[in-house]
């Protein structure tokens, strides 16, 4: 098995870390003027780093481990014999671990050959009700990231939010700031303020999903829904807070949280994991 054979092999035949940076992925590196020895190429090994999502069972004593990058978006990673006892990697994998990877590059899935913890967000951790809003939180990332693609303002998004859960109490709006920012990122940030139809801001307090916000009384059609009286302009004030300073939210935490959550979730085709509020 070539990958197998290959993770033998010790790091010095790649020549340091200096060489291992930022090599294009999937660049053949024999030429005339290195031809090919027989040995793995030095950019079939790269370094990279992200906040691991989520993993799965592979094979009989294997994990795929779904990594978000900043450089290189969502990385789909196995990591070899990690669910024997012994496993070299220990619990650095698990979900909501901020990691230090070397991969060796494969086919189809990039194979996991050293990994070191940058961030461990232990009283995240420490909490089950952190766990669940991190949760919720990795649960959209993952719907959105894209493979081979950089992804470095949603990776600070999902950083500076687990920073902000880890450093805790966890604030009732957090998550529903998260969604709201996410969802500007991706570009399908809910209208607020103006009719999401026609523009007009005169008797804005229905909200529809699928005309992507709040619509004036003219627009409104079946579907929308009337919204409690001050839930909108907390929404707003989230989507422009500093995720570690949010409002106070006057009790309207959980309807916001639900709304913006089943928005997001119209408008990507997806159902994400749904937390409960911190004190409710
Ligand atoms: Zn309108």
């Amino acid at each position: 098995m070539r990958s197998h054979q290959f993770l033998n092999l010790p790091m010095l035949a790649v020549g340091g870390e200096s060489g291992l940076v930022s090599r294009p992925r999937g660049v053949n590196p024999c030429t005339p003027h290195t031809p090919c020895t027989g040995y793995p190429s030095p950019m079939a090994i790269r370094h990279d780093q992200g906040i691991v999502l989520r993993g799965y069972p592979f094979g009989e004593s294997d994990r795929v481990v779904i990594i978000l990058s900043p450089n290189n978006g969502k990385l789909r990673t196995v990591a070899k014999g990690v669910r024997k006892t012994k496993s070299r990697f220990g619990g650095r994998l698990e979900p909501l671990t901020q990691v230090d990877l070397v991969l060796y590059e494969g086919r189809n899935l990039d194979t996991i050959t050293q990994v070191s913890t940058i961030e461990a967000f232990p009283h995240v951790r420490d909490d089950l009700e952190r766990v669940g809003i991190a949760g919720a939180m990795l649960s959209v990332v993952d719907a959105v990231a894209q493979e081979n693609e950089s992804a470095h303002r949603l990776f600070l998004l999902l950083h500076r939010a687990l920073r902000v859960l880890n450093d805790g109490p966890a604030d009732p709006g957090l998550l529903t700031a998260f969604y709201l920012k996410l969802a500007s990122l991706v570009g399908v940030a809910p209208a607020l303020a103006d009719c999401a139809s026609c523009g007009g801001h005169v008797d804005v307090e229905r909200f529809s999903f699928a005309a992507g916000g709040v619509v004036c009384s003219r627009c409104a059609t079946p579907d929308s829904v009337k919204l409690r009286p001050g839930l909108l302009d907390y929404l707003a004030v989230l989507a422009g807070s500093e995720l570690a300073s949010l409002p106070e939210n006057g009790g309207l935490a959980g309807d916001g949280q639900g709304l913006v959550r089943r928005f997001l979730e119209y408008h990507l085709e997806r159902k994400f994991t749904v937390a409960e509020l911190p004190g409710g």
